[in-house]
C-alpha cells in the first residue's frame, strides 16, 4: 500500500494507541463520578489538558475538547453569533466546508457574509480585509493552512489588522497546521484542531477560546471538563490526543525536515512531465501538493489508483464529488486546472520508494489513458 493521503486522515501513533487501550483498561471510571475510580480518571485529565497547554502555549481553562474540528468550527460560528453583537462576518475562499455549512447557515438569518480577495499568491489580502472590517463585524475565520493546496497564511498578520482595527474575534483553522508547522497563535482568539490529522484517533478535536471570547455553548446539560462542551469528558481520548500533540510538537523540526525532502524529491520527478502542472506554490506547507494532469477526470484517476493500492485525494476528503475545486481555482483563477486537480499529501513517513512507484503509475495510467475516454 502507498498512502498518500496523510491530509485526509493519519494512522494512529502506535504510542498514542498504546494510550488509549490503557487508558481504556485503567481509567475507564466516569470522570464525573465522586468515586476513586472517578477521581483518577479526572486527574488524568488534568494531567493531559496540562501536557496539551504547555505544548500549545495556551492556558489549560482555554481548551474545549469536541469530537473534532467540524464540531470546533461550527461551535465558533453558531456560539459567537449567539453570544455577541455584530451581524457581519469575514471569512475566505479557501475554507473547510465546516465553515461553509454553518456560514451558509449564519446567511439564512440575514448575517451579512464577505470574503475576504486573495492575492495572486493565494494569500488574504491584508488591505482588503482592513477595508472590509467594520463596527458590525463580530468574526473573522480564516484557515491557517488551505487543505487542498496547502497554502499557509500570515496568521501573524491578519489578527494583528483584525486586532487594530475591529473589535471582531478572529478564528482559525489550524487543522492542517498544528503539529507540522509552527504558527504564532498570540492574537489569535478561536483555534480549531483535530486529533486524527497528526496520527491521533478520531473523533476528538480542540476548540481553543481565549478569555476574551464570549460563547454560547452547543449543547447543554451534562457535567463536562467545561461548560462549553456537555458531554461525560473522553478520558481515553484525550489522553491520546495529547499524546499525539506532545509527539508531533517534539518531532516537529526533524518532521518538517523530512516532509520538505520528500516533497522536492516529488516536485522534481513530476517536473519531467509538461503535462503535469504543480498549483500548489511556495507559500505551500510541503505536506500538501496540489497537482493537475491535463485533460483527466480526478475521480477516474482516484479510482485507478486506488485499484492499485495507492491513495491520494481528488479534493478534500470532506468536499464530496464536487466537479471543481474552489481552492485550487481561488489560488489559479484556472477552470482547466481546478477540474483536473488532484492532491497529494505526505508524511513524515513517507519514502522515496514510494513516490517513485506513486509517479510511475500515476504516468503509467496518463499515458494508457486515451485522454478523450478519459474526458
Ligand atoms: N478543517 C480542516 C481544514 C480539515 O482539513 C478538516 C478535515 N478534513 C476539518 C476541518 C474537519 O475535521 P474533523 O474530521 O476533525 O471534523
Amino acid at each position: 500500500m502507498i498512502y498518500l493521503d496523510y491530509s485526509a486522515t493519519t494512522k494512529a501513533d502506535k504510542e498514542v494507541l498504546e494510550t488509549f487501550v490503557k487508558v481504556n483498561t485503567n481509567y475507564f471510571g466516569n470522570p464525573n463520578s465522586l468515586h476513586k475510580l472517578g477521581v483518577e480518571a479526572k486527574e488524568l485529565i488534568e494531567e493531559a489538558t496540562k501536557k496539551i497547554s504547555l505544548n500549545l502555549n495556551v492556558l489549560k481553562e482555554n481548551i474545549i475538547y469536541t469530537s473534532g474540528a467540524t464540531e470546533a468550527n461550527n461551535l465558533v460560528l453558531k456560539g459567537v453569533t449567539e453570544r455577541n453583537k455584530g451581524m457581519h462576518i469575514i471569512t475566505s475562499s479557501l475554507e473547510h466546508s465546516s465553515i461553509y455549512g454553518p456560514v451558509s447557515e449564519l446567511q439564512k438569518k440575514g448575517f451579512k457574509i464577505d470574503f475576504v480577495n486573495l492575492d495572486n499568491n493565494g494569500l488574504v489580502d491584508l488591505n482588503h480585509l482592513k477595508e472590509l472590517l467594520t463596527n458590525d463585524t463580530i468574526l473573522v475565520s480564516i484557515a491557517s493552512v488551505n487543505s487542498e493546496t496547502g497554502i499557509l497564511q500570515p496568521i501573524e498578520s491578519i489578527a494583528e489588522i483584525v486586532k487594530r482595527y475591529s473589535k471582531a474575534y478572529f478564528h482559525s483553522d489550524m487543522t492542517q497546521s498544528i503539529g507540522k508547522v509552527s504558527v504564532n497563535i498570540e492574537n489569535v482568539d478561536l483555534i480549531s484542531l483535530s486529533a486524527h490529522k497528526i496520527y491521533g484517533i478520531k473523533g476528538i478535536g480542540i476548540l481553543i477560546k481565549k478569555d476574551n471570547v464570549k460563547l454560547k455553548p452547543l449543547l447543554h446539560g451534562g457535567h463536562s471538563t467545561t461548560i462549553y462542551r456537555s458531554g461525560t469528558p473522553t478520558t481515553s481520548l484525550i489522553a491520546s490526543m495529547s499524546k499525539a500533540i506532545t509527539l508531533a510538537i517534539n518531532n516537529l523540526n526533524t518532521n518538517y525536515e523530512k516532509v520538505y525532502e520528500i516533497n522536492q524529491y516529488l516536485i522534481n520527478k513530476l517536473s519531467d512531465y509538461s503535462y503535469i502542472f504543480i498549483n500548489s506554490n511556495e507559500h505551500s506547507i510541503p505536506h500538501i501538493l496540489n497537482i493537475s494532469l491535463k485533460g483527466i477526470k480526478p475521480l477516474v484517476f482516484q479510482t485507478a489508483l486506488s485499484q492499485k493500492n495507492i491513495y491520494i485525494s481528488t479534493q478534500s476528503a470532506c468536499s464530496g464529488k464536487n466537479e471543481i475545486s474552489s481552492s485550487v481555482l481561488a489560488i489559479t483563477n484556472n477552470e482547466q486546472l481546478a477540474k483536473t486537480c488532484l492532491r497529494i499529501s505526505l508524511s513524515h513517513l513517507t519514502t522515496k520508494k514510494e513516490i517513485d512507484c506513486f509517479v510511475n503509475e500515476l504516468i503509467n495510467l496518463y499515458e494508457r489513458l486515451d485522454i478523450n475516454e478519459n474526458n
